[in-house]
């Protein structure tokens, strides 16, 4: 099969019909093998009827409901697991992306041997202030974070490889950055293409303001876990060490000073106390860090490798 499609949806039903459309119109132009994967995240509208009616019709559409609304990630994480395409693309169903794009999204995989393309909305037609500003700054911090030289990391469209959909886990909120998820488990041929961006024609925005504080949480996840998942004992048994020896230092020289030089009661001075403060917090950050050894010890996929090629094996 040339091509999945993979769209997570939740409550886009006037959309579906249009963009089912278009979807076939460029699939039979360019005579593509595909499947339409559309995964319903728990919509309360009519969206999976209309999925159910545009299978009857055309049995390249398949569905995957959800029980409830899980997040978009979730949906991407089942389209994944479900894709048998050998170029995955990831759109949204709101038409804000354009079909006409995949062919040159897939050409880019296949031609330029790339693990990722991921689409660039250069011209966005979405409120400047609410969402165009603020996801200038998040792309800066994530470019910087995870090396990536992308400038519009949460585009709904992208084009993978097989086998990279096939490697990776999107959970929680990390629909946001699976470059990087992607780039972790290996995959660093990631390039981006300009691609045509639309103004939302039905329905409204799935992402209200929390939008903002969860990117960024996600963001500080990507940073610490990139950086130390595997060894959570170099960060936080480094700055407990810092921590508590610096304490430990100002202890003992108020000790020595108040047995040799001056009277005044060791709890007298303000001191005292941020020596007895550095040295909890470098205990607590200490013991985060062993605790944090211990469980990436006992992960099940502390030895999961991707293995690219063997020998003789
Ligand atoms: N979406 C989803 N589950 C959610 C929220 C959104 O599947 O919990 C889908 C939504 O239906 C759309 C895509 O994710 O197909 C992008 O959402 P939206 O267009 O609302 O985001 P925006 O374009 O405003 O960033
Ligand atoms: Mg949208």
């Amino acid at each position: 099969m040339d091509l999945s499609i993979v769209i997570p949806l939740l409550n886009e039903d006037e959309s579906l019909p249009e963009l089912t459309a278009w979807i076939e119109r460029v699939m039979l132009a360019n005579n593509y093998s595909y499947e339409v994967i559309m995964i319903d995240d728990g919509s309360t509208d009519n969206s999976w009827n209309v999925i159910e009616g545009l299978r009857a019709k055309n049995n390249h559409i398949k569905g995957i409901k959800f029980q409830r609304n899980y997040g978009k990630s979730a949906a991407l994480n089942e389209g994944f697991k479900a894709a048998q395409g050998e170029v995955i693309i990831t759109m949204d169903a709101d038409m804000q992306d354009s079909p006409d794009e995949i062919p040159e999204l897939r050409k880019m995989i296949l031609e330029g041997n790339y693990d990722i393309v991921s689409g660039w909305k250069k011209k966005r037609y979405d409120n400047a202030l609410t969402k165009n500003l603020p996801s200038k700054l998040f792309n800066a911090a994530a470019r910087s974070m995870s090396k990536i030289k992308l400038h519009d990391f949460n585009c709904g469209l992208k084009a993978y490889k097989k086998k990279v959909v096939k490697s990776i886990e999107v959970y929680g909120e990390m629909h946001r950055y699976v470059p990087v998820l992607a780039k972790w488990s290996g995959f660093s041929k990631i390039t981006e293409k300009v691609v045509e961006h639309r103004a939302r024609k039905y329905g409204v925005t799935k992402f209200g303001w929390t939008r903002f504080i969860n990117g960024f949480l996600d963001l500080m996840t990507i940073f610490f876990v990139g950086k130390f998942g595997k060894r959570p004992m170099h960060f936080f048994g480094l700055w407990g060490t810092v921590s508590f020896l610096f304490g430990l230092i100002v202890f003992t020289y108020l000790s020595l000073s108040k047995f040799f030089f001056d009277k005044t009661g060791l709890t007298q001075r303000p001191l005292f106390f941020f020596a007895i403060f550095a040295m909890i917090i470098g205990t607590q950050l200490f013991l985060a860090g062993f605790i944090g050894e211990l469980i990436s010890r006992n992960s099940p996929e502390r030895n999961n490798y991707l293995i690219e090629d063997k020998l003789g094996l």
